[in-house]
């Protein structure tokens, strides 16, 4: 898929402040990162500005502060790890008001190739709001603005939709360019056959996702809490397991579809269900279609997994999004190991649409396996409905 927007490489950048927004929203626990993946992957937009002599000025969210400082969420942690990925002092602006008098005073003083890091964006009420003040703030410090943060990209707020109004120039990023073009090819110009994989607790989330896949894939594959209103929908019992009961009848809709276009439409044929909603309690394996009144499902059985696992081994393009069960518990993580296990063995273009799924997969060690990790779970899911991310949009075209 071709981009029409403004790159990077078409930016000339030497001498210039350059603002860019990254998606340095990583977990933290205790204040210390425990996964650096959207850190690493922010690095070739920033390493390139640097060697291109810019005047770098990144910024980001972290959490929910809710537009109050909150100095757990503070990027403090990030400026730190950043610096040593970079091999290069990055200077922390620590702002409660993001676009303060330490941010002012330390992009007065940069020169070429220096690297600033603005406090978490989310601390000043109007970013989610969109609001002009914060984002004519954000943009008084810089002539250009380059959006690298996929992860936030659907979402319309002063860093990554506002901002562009009030600076002279704007480009997308690396990182920006290659999960478009990854999910876009993988969606719209997709080798076949192609398998789509859906897992999560809600369908509601995902309703579009399911009716913009239907259109595009060859297999669509359902896991995870949303199967059992399929389930229903097919006149299963799913006894106390997760159901949309108004969903229903959506859920009937899209099976319908699917046959009408000749697409495969795989459920989970048996179960694992237990009694109690935790880890250490008893379980065994059901027909998806008669699991009894006080039980309910918490992973896919051994013969979805089988299933899952032949549609997967057949396909040239695999998309992945949501676990096929409670994989926070690991008695229950087995139907989604299958599938990333099934999905690393493959030889296919295989995109994993980022949040459970990815970090599953990370843990799991078959991270280098896979075609492409998405760094954004909302964005890539907005992607898949078929939906023009607001922080793409707003970006100047080529
Ligand atoms: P989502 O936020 O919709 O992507 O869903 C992710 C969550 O779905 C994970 O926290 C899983 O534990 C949960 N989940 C997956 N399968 C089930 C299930 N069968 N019952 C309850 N929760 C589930």
């Amino acid at each position: 898929m071709m981009l029409n927007k403004k790159s990077v490489d078409d930016l000339a950048v030497k001498g210039k402040k350059v603002l860019v927004r990254c998606d340095f929203n990583v977990p933290l626990q205790d204040g210390v990162i425990t996964d650096e993946n959207r850190i690493v992957a922010a690095l070739p937009t920033i390493e390139k500005l640097i060697k291109e002599g810019a005047k770098v000025i990144l910024c980001s969210h972290m959490g929910k502060p809710k537009g109050e400082p909150k100095p757990e969420l503070s990027l403090a942690p990030v400026a730190k790890r950043l610096s040593e990925k970079l091999a290069k002092e990055v200077v922390f602006a620590k702002d409660d008001n993001v676009v303060g008098e330490n941010a002012k005073k330390a992009v007065a003083q940069m020169q070429d190739g220096d690297v600033v890091l603005l406090e978490n964006t989310r601390y000043r009420k109007e970013e989610t709001k969109n609001e002009e003040n914060f984002s004519k703030e954000l943009a008084s410090l810089a002539e250009i603005f380059v959006n690298d943060a996929f992860g936030s990209s659907h979402r319309a707020h002063c860093s990554t939709v506002g901002v562009t109004k009030f600076v002279k120039e704007s480009a997308v990023g690396y990182l920006m360019e290659k999960e478009i073009n990854f999910l876009g090819n993988a969606v719209n110009n997709p080798e076949r056959p192609f398998v789509a994989i859906l897992g999560g607790s809600k369908v509601s989330d995902k309703i579009n996702v399911i009716n913009n896949l239907l259109e595009k894939v060859d297999t669509l594959i359902i896991g995870g809490g949303m199967a059992y209103t399929f389930a229903v929908a097919k006149g299963g019992k799913v006894g106390k397991s997760l159901l949309e009961e108004d969903k229903v009848e959506y859920a009937k809709q899209m099976m319908e579809k699917a046959e009408q276009k000749g697409v495969k439409f795989l459920i989970p044929v048996d179960t694992v269900i237990t009694q109690e909603f935790k880890n250490d309690t008893p379980f065994k394996t059901v027909s998806t279609m008669e699991i009894p009144d006080d039980w309910e499902g918490l992973d896919i059985g051994e013969e979805s997994r089988k299933m899952f696992a032949e549609a997967i081994q057949n396909a040239k393009t695999v998309v992945w999004n949501g676990p096929m069960g409670v994989f926070e518990f690991p008695n229950f993580a087995k139907g989604t190991q299958a599938v990333a296990e099934a999905m690393a063995q493959i030889d296919a273009t295989t995109i994993i649409g980022g949040g459970d799924s990815a970090a599953a997969v990370n843990q799991l060690g078959y991270g280098d396996k896979m075609t492409h990790i998405s760094t954004g779970g909302g964005a890539s899911l907005e992607f898949l409905e078929g939906k023009e991310l607001p922080g793409v949009v707003a970006v100047d075209d080529k």
